[in-house]
């Protein structure tokens, strides 16, 4: 199922932070979705089942009911409609909950605008016809996204929370030339200056981590271009 964005295409935010909630609700309204903004869990439930909202945008600390409640209160009613959670705890154990609850994404504040309007096309695209997959996986590289472990040919292979993130975004999105102003917005959440070297040298050391003592080398420069994970073809 594809869906284009559009007015039809209706996103319902449950966030009881205000500025949260009405940069979110501004933003997603801008890409052409028509957006409902509630700030509380109860609200949230009901709206949610009484209308027919294409995708679910929660909070998991709201008043009233907590996210999570809201959640199942939707499944247990059969409502399979999407669910984006949106938290500010980076634990394992939560996103194993949410996951196991029946969540199809999880975004952790704080984050870019540009990397949820990401997750809620990919979210559309894929409508319920599968769960997100917990592991990435490119020839013998393999990310976990649950236990944030990645190995290579099934040695564990030790990655800061930045090289995690940039690895993600590179084997999301394998085969395509990533820009250093995409990695830059994506990963780091800022637009660097041009002549900065943060992710040249970032680039450096994730190559050293996954490729370094393999003859098959994944992680390419693209020159002047930018960065792209990929298996290379045989010369
Ligand atoms: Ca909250």
């Amino acid at each position: 199922m594809k869906i284009s964005p559009g007015v039809n295409v209706k996103i319902l935010i449950v966030e009881d932070e205000r500025k949260t909630g009405e940069y979110l609700c501004m933003g997603l309204r801008e890409a052409g979705y028509a957006v409902e903004l509630l700030n509380n869990g109860v609200d949230g439930l009901h709206q949610a089942l009484e209308g027919d909202h294409d995708l679910v945008i929660l909070d998991v600390m709201l008043p009233g009911l907590d996210g999570w409640q809201v959640l199942r209160g939707l499944r247990a009613q059969g409502r399979e409609m999407p669910v984006l959670f949106l938290t500010a705890k980076d634990h394992v154990d939560d996103r194993v909950k949410g996951l196991e609850l029946g969540a199809d994404d999880y975004l952790v504040k704080p984050f870019s605008f540009s990397e949820l309007l990401a997750r809620v096309r990919t979210i559309l695209r894929r409508g319920r016809s599968g769960m997100e997959p917990t592991t990435l996986q490119v020839a013998d590289l393999e990310l976990d996204l649950l236990r944030r472990r990645v190995t290579r040919a099934g040695k564990r292979i030790d990655l800061t929370a930045k090289e995690f993130g940039l690895l993600e975004l590179l084997m999301r999105r394998k085969g395509e030339v990533l820009p250093r102003s995409l990695i830059a917005s994506q990963v780091w959440d800022v637009n660097f200056d041009s002549d900065t070297n943060v992710i040249e040298v970032a680039m450096r050391r994730l190559r050293a981590k996954v490729d370094d003592g393999f003859e098959c080398r994944l992680l390419q420069t693209v020159r002047g271009m930018g960065y792209v994970l990929e298996v290379p073809e045989k010369s």
